[in-house]
């Protein structure tokens, strides 16, 4: 066997990504990775991971890895002439916007996400105008046209911190399109939804239909077990489980504490990747799949880097410029 393909198993073992291959196929993982990393050095790109990616793409070519604040944030800082989104069409656009002199691209065309489809810069006009004066809150899983028309962004990992700011000076608000954490928002921060905090009506086809009752069952299958959702669940959900976060939130929070089993209930790749991390505890897994995040595969990023111009994200300037006040909004708010 070639030596460079020996040390690239070596690598990925030592990651223990050879605990999630049947045997012999770890050298075929390897063959790809080694690949995309010689790659990626010659087009001098960065592969940006989202965490729901599998565990071969956010360990074996991932460069930059965590939650959409996260990506979003680290990107700006690159030094790299090219950006490989291994994340959703959002993302990327994201990515875009904030770094305009740089290529950016997604290795699949199905990286959608049921959030972003939910609502378009139509409809935030159309709300506008049937609540005017107020300002608009959108989650960043939205068009670069949402945000064009929104005030602030917001993540799971800052938004209750944010919306807390922005009540301080407004008494209403307008926030898009999660209607399931934007009810949570508000349960957290006391307010009303309908009269304090204007709604869309979006969901996320993974943290939609996690089942509450379930939870009960898992706790008294593993006593001492603690349950962390991801604030795209419904409000029934939330009420069931321990800690509500986004990803960044739920990955520090099990790695600060030392519970006898954890119950992560969102998408099955955080999961992986916790079971990796941290491989001494004990997770249970109540997951799903996102379709558009698993539509990324190491052949389709090997494929996009032989041939990436298909596969270019562009944002016409005026919409990307609006777009980066309302995201600039967002990290003054977050600091
Ligand atoms: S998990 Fe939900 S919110 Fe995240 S990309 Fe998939 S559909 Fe969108």
């Amino acid at each position: 066997m070639d030596q460079s393909l020996t040390e690239e198993i070596k690598r990925l073992t030592s990651l223990g990504l050879h605990r999630r291959c049947v045997e012999g196929a770890l050298e075929g993982v390897a063959a790809k990775t080694l690949e995309i990393n010689r790659l990626k050095r010659e087009k001098n790109a960065v592969v940006c991971a989202h965490v729901y990616q599998t565990p071969d793409i956010i360990l074996g070519i991932g460069d930059l890895v965590g939650d959409s604040y996260k990506l979003a944030d680290d990107c700006r800082k690159t030094a790299a002439d090219s950006i490989i989104f291994c994340g959703v069409h959002f993302m990327a656009e994201t990515a875009k916007i904030l770094n305009p002199s740089k290529k950016v691209y997604v290795p699949s065309k199905n990286a959608g996400c049921s959030l972003a489809e939910a609502i378009t810069g139509e409809d935030v006009r159309k709300l506008k105008a049937e609540h005017p004066g107020l300002p608009v809150v959108a989650y960043i899983n939205t068009s670069a046209e949402v945000k064009a028309e929104s005030d602030c962004i917001v993540t799971s990992a800052n938004a209750e911190k944010i919306l807390r700011k922005m009540y301080e000076r407004h008494e209403r608000l307008i926030f898009v399109p999660d209607r399931f954490m934007g009810a949570n928002l508000a349960k957290a921060l006391g307010k009303t939804p309908g009269k304090d905090i204007i709604l869309w009506k979006g969901t996320c086809v993974v943290h939609e239909h996690f089942n509450p009752e379930l939870i009960k069952v898992y706790r008294k299958n593993y006593p001492g077990l603690v349950a962390l959702a991801h604030a795209e669940c419904p409000s029934e959900l939330i009420d069931a489980v321990d800690f509500m976060g986004g990803t960044g939130d739920m990955m520090r929070y099990v790695e600060s504490t030392d519970a006898s089993a954890y119950l992560l209930v969102t998408e099955c790749g955080f999961g992986e990747l916790a079971k990796l991390r941290f491989p001494q505890k004990n997770f249970i897994a109540m997951c799903r799949l996102c379709p558009y995040m698993k539509s990324i595969t190491l052949d389709s990023v090997l494929a996009l880097l032989r041939n990436p111009a298909p596969e270019e994200v562009t944002v016409p300037a005026d919409i990307a410029a609006r777009a980066k006040r309302s995201i600039d909004k967002m990290f003054e708010l977050a600091a």
